[in-house]
């Protein structure tokens, strides 16, 4: 819905902004999060290092040009609270702003400074009807943005639902979840570098299923890029 400013400004005077981390009300120029927020963030600065321990976590399990985070996530914390927001409180704007900021970050950082294109992880149709958007597309969309890079937001899909996997080691886990993703167009991204992107990093295993699927064309690269990962 498109809200005039002045009109915006009346409507801020009864439902003020407020910071997706901490919940205080937002100042005039201080977008989703508050200053302090910004300044207090676990930022994991992971960008920095090649071995950070995201990208230790999928070593030996599927070859990346880089992984990397912009956030830990723990509970409870400011991150759960964005994070929470963007999933489950009809947040896409949250995901466009932290990917916004990120992607400033990035753009001085191989190697994600030379991929190609960014695609999202994506959601399984039914659930993308039910939340109304992919948060990760979000999070690609800012990204996208400063980084001056397209979002190829369907250039991945879910074929179907992933079932609850906490019971199953991560073999089986890995197994179960490796015929989900299929590329769309395998010739649109023949020989391009993929910034894979999710919103929170776990266990790994739906990231690797999802750059598996992209790197069954060996003149694809895939980095991965998250908002948050999870200690
Ligand atoms: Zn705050």
């Amino acid at each position: 819905m498109l809200i005039k400013p002045h009109l915006r400004d009346f409507v801020s005077l009864f439902f003020p902004p407020a910071c997706a981390g901490c919940g205080a009300v937002l100042g005039k120029g201080e977008p989703v999060i508050c200053v302090a927020c910004a300044y207090h963030l676990p930022y994991t600065h992971f960008h920095k290092d090649p071995a950070n321990r995201g990208a230790r976590q999928l070593w030996g399990r599927v070859p990346l040009e880089g992984v990397t985070a912009y956030l830990y996530f723990y509970e409870p914390s400011r991150v759960q609270n964005i994070v929470h927001l963007l999933k489950y409180r009809n947040r896409p704007d949250i995901g466009v702003a932290m990917g916004r900021k990120y992607g400033e970050v990035l753009c001085g950082t191989a190697p994600y400074s030379k991929a190609d294109c960014i695609i999202p992880v994506p959601l399984h149709p039914r659930k993308l009807r039910r939340r109304g958007y992919n948060q990760s597309a979000s999070f690609g969309q800012g990204l996208s943005v400063t980084m001056q890079k397209p979002l190829i937001e369907n250039g991945l899909r879910q074929c179907r639902p992933t079932k609850s996997q906490t019971r199953k080691g991560r073999y089986q886990r890995f197994e179960n979840s490796r015929k989900v993703f299929e590329v769309t167009d395998p010739e649109l991204l023949s020989g391009k570098h993929i910034l894979l992107v999710d919103d929170v990093l776990t266990t790994g295993a739906t990231v690797e299923a999802c750059a598996a699927a992209l790197l069954a064309d060996p003149t694809v690269r895939v980095s991965v890029v998250t908002l948050a990962h999870a200690l």
